[in-house]
């Protein structure tokens, strides 16, 4: 837990947010500011400030990670299309420092990404 982490509230309550997801490990909720007809965001509920933070210990916590957010896209009715992104550092657009996968979909994705 970080004091000065948002997404560390939203685990614990102290920030709202639509929850469509939650475990003992991961928390998924829809982004405030969707970028596609649906978007959400898995996170560990385990405070790791983005990808390039992860250890060798994470491996099967990442490997899940991406599985939850895998049956979530399903379940969301987006399997006929999905993207999976998580963003590491300022320069690739990266805004909250709690590692996160967004999950985006519902509409055509163009490539690349900007
Ligand atoms: P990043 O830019 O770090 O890859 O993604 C952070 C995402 O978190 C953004 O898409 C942003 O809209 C979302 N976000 C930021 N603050 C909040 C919040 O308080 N609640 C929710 N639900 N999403 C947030
Ligand atoms: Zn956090």
């Amino acid at each position: 837990m970080s004091q000065e982490c948002i997404f560390c509230k939203i685990i614990d309550g102290d920030i709202p947010a639509k929850v469509v997801f939650e475990d003992d490990d991961f928390l998924a909720f829809n982004d405030i500011s969707p970028q596609a007809p649906t978007h959400f965001l898995v996170i560990p509920k385990k405070h790791i400030s983005g990808p390039a933070a992860l250890t060798d210990s994470d491996q099967a916590l990442m490997g899940k990670l991406v599985k939850v957010g895998t049956d979530l896209a399903e379940s969301s009715g987006i399997q006929d299309g999905f993207r999976l992104v998580m963003n590491n550092g300022e320069r690739a657009g990266q805004t909250v420092f709690h590692l996160h996968m967004h999950v985006l979909g519902g509409r055509s994705l163009t490539w690349p990404p900007g």
